[in-house]
């Protein structure tokens, strides 16, 4: 593996929680942002630029080629469902994520239902459609509780959680007649609304082989005690002590491998991060809830620094001519770390933007990612709803959310909101069990 020249598409907290582990490899040389933001605009080795727009592919192939990049690291789903991928392979330059064939799994999710249910890969009971009138029947029949799913991509907002058979019809108009997320509604999955813990696997994969970071668990709601609108994850922690190994390896036997399996005898191979979303039911049974075909975000802030080998060298064995993660080690460290996000007045709804603030400098252990920022001129200033996260690794879960909250109070701008609970399910059950497993 020569020095790599890295390009990286996208401008959120994922994408500057890449940059950093990207640039403390040896060999990396260089990485390019586009468009990146004000985290990435500090980081040693990483140029942002708008030269070119993230959606303009041909446009990036000329710029990777005059820039001699040699890895390209698309961060968000959009260009991999758009097929990025597919126009570097042609120029011949590496890409770690997956072809758009294999990002299906993410861009349709009736597409996703059906690979594993051709698989036999657990998963809620379900049907597809593409018509409205059959989808209301349907669910005039349906004795179990629903949610209904749209399957295109939708900014994480096209899932319904209806709670009566009139919030399932006035659901399924809205997706489906008045096009709430547009073409995303054009077919829906309507399933079995499943009852457990959620958690989140993100695994590097070559095409044949799948290795694992630690299992996350993501809050969505903007609301402490998970109440409130749904967001795009305001804080995350891992692992999680419902991801025993027995766990773990079950979920590998029965979901993961088969997973990879199963694209690659389908004729579409997975390199890159496979996201797998489970809920563990009460008697611990997992089951897929969805796939995303690249990292999370907060899980990738709070999973990498847990990374203790070179994600440089594990993302080039994915990507790189001749796969061979199988060789390269993923170790991770046994500490704990926690996520908090900071988001702008009034996210996730409507909220301003350009509101000015100011970032101490961090103590080691704690790490602030930013996500919406931008500098303007020498002043850094909002540009996003979710603005900026700390994060911090500890000795244990207890610790990691100590200081990831003390990493809070570096950052200060009008108006900033973060919830005050994260990993709040990780001490109750603790507490209900009478066992502090995280919390000495
Ligand atoms: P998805 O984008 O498919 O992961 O759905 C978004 C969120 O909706 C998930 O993180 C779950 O909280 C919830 N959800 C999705 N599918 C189900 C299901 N079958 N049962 C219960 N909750 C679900």
């Amino acid at each position: 593996m020569s020095s790599l020249r890295i390009l990286l598409v996208g401008n959120g907290g994922r994408e500057h929680a890449l940059a950093w582990k990207l640039s403390q490899s040896p060999y990396v040389e260089s990485i390019i942002a586009i468009p990146g933001n004000g985290g990435t605009a500090g980081l040693p080795k990483v140029t942002n630029t708008t030269a070119v727009k993230p959606n303009d592919y041909p446009g990036l192939v000329e710029f990777a080629k005059k820039n001699n990049i040699n890895l390209v690291v698309p961060g968000p789903e959009a260009p991999l469902v758009d097929g990025i991928e597919g126009y570097f392979r042609e120029a011949g330059i590496p890409v770690f994520g997956p072809s758009r064939e294999a990002a299906r799994m993410e861009g349709s999710k009736t597409f996703s239902k059906d690979f594993m249910k051709k698989h036999n890969i657990p998963t809620a009971a379900y049907e597809n459609f593409s018509d409205y009138e059959k989808a209301s029947e349907y669910l005039k029949t349906v004795k179990h509780n629903v949610v209904i799913k749209a399957t295109g991509l939708a900014a994480g907002k096209g899932v319904i959680l209806p709670q009566t058979q009139e919030e399932a019809q006035q659901g399924l108009k809205d997706i489906m007649q008045d096009k709430a997320f547009g073409d995303a509604g054009n077919e829906v999955v309507i399933e079995e609304f499943l009852v457990g813990d959620e958690l989140s696997i993100l695994s590097f994969c070559d095409g044949t082989t799948i290795k694992s970071l630690p299992a996350a668990q993501d809050h969505k709601r903007i609301g402490d005690g998970d109440t409130g609108l749904n967001t795009g994850g305001m804080g995350c922690y891992a692992p999680t002590k419902l991801a025993t190994p027995e766990l773990l390896a079950r979920v590998e036997r029965e979901i993961l491998q088969p997973t990879i399996d199963g694209m690659r005898k389908d004729g579409f191979p997975f390199k890159g991060c496979l996201f797998t979303g489970l809920m563990i039911a009460p008697d611990g049974t997992p089951k897929v809830l969805e796939y995303n075909v690249r990292f999370g975000d907060p899980e990738t802030q709070t999973v990498l620094p847990l990374l203790e080998s070179d994600l440089a060298k594990i993302m080039y064995a994915c990507a790189g001519p001749i796969p061979y993660l199988e060789d390269v080690p993923v170790k991770v460290s046994n500490k704990f770390s926690t996520t908090v996000v900071v988001a702008a007045p009034g996210y996730p709804e409507s909220y301003p933007k350009n509101i000015p603030m100011q970032v101490s400098a961090a103590p080691q252990d704690i790490t602030i990612f930013h996500a919406g920022t931008k500098l303007t001129g020498d002043v850094l200033v909002t540009d996003g709803g979710r603005v900026i996260a700390a994060n911090a690794v500890g000795e244990s879960l207890r610790a990691a959310v100590d200081k990831a909250y003390e990493g809070v109070k570096l950052i200060n701008f009008d108006g900033m909101y973060y919830r005050n609970d994260i990993a709040h399910r990780a001490f109750r059950e603790s507490e209900a069990s009478g066992k502090l497993t995280y919390a000495q």
